[in-house]
């Protein structure tokens, strides 16, 4: 084996650590366990805004009770005003009916309001329930999902270890000058090699080459592909 022979066998086994690399990244059950983690935090953040809103629900209830208080304290000031100091005549009188009516349209109001919000607030709370039973669910698809992965993760991960040493025993054959250039490659075209096909294309990008460079190539010269950048080989 020459030197680009070498270099080309070490391709074939860091390829196919890569490919390994690959399969674990896109495994489905890992795509589906991501996809569940997202679904739990957004089920979570929901959950913190139902709770939020219902806490502002209750705060405004306060609210109102106080203010129901004072109106009905003020209703029953009124009331023994209108006792001790009768109406003089019927300009007084309409002023107290008036004070009445504006007390008891306020307390009114105030109970519709308590009513909706009560309303309201249970709603949310049916929704908590809700959400609270799914997030559940997704939780134990997740764990059941985590010791599947985990399982096929350590399969994967073995595999991909056994095919990374095979590839570093390579590596040690190839030339350290060989190793920088492919690595360099690689980083924007990998396979960083290529053969040379149907004795006149790059097998990586398809494109043919000139007569000139093809000369090069037969003469076992070092020649990179001027489209993709790759190491031609034959
Ligand atoms: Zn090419």
């Amino acid at each position: 084996m020459n030197h680009m022979e070498r270099l080309w066998d070490y391709q074939e086994a860091d390829v196919a650590a890569d490919n390994v690399n690959k399969e674990i990244a896109r495994s489905p059950k890992r795509l589906r366990l991501l996809k569940l983690r997202d679904n739990i935090k957004k089920q979570q953040r929901f959950l913190k805004t139902l709770e939020n809103e219902v806490l502002a629900m209750l705060d405004r209830i306060e609210i109102i009770k106080e203010a129901i208080g004072m109106n009905e304290e003020q209703l029953k000031q009124l009331q023994t005003k209108i006792q001790t100091e009768p109406a003089q005549d019927s300009g007084e009188a309409g002023a107290y009916i008036s004070e009445v009516q504006r007390i008891v349209k306020d307390l009114n109001s105030f109970d519709q309001e308590t009513k909706k919000i009560r309303q309201e607030a249970a709603d949310r709370e049916k929704k908590q329930r809700d959400v609270k039973r799914l997030a559940v669910k997704i939780k134990l698809e997740f764990d059941e999902l985590r010791d599947e992965y985990n399982t096929e993760y350590q399969t994967m991960s073995g595999e991909l270890k056994r095919l990374r040493a095979i590839a570093a025993e390579k590596a040690k054959l190839v030339d350290k000058e060989d190793m920088e250039r492919y690595n360099a490659i690689k980083k924007h075209s990998t396979p960083p090699m290529a053969k040379l096909i149907d004795d006149k294309l790059c097998g990586g990008c398809n494109m043919s080459f000139p007569s000139s460079v093809l000369i090069d190539i037969k003469a076992g010269k070092y020649v990179e592909c001027e489209t993709c950048g790759r190491m031609i080989i034959l």
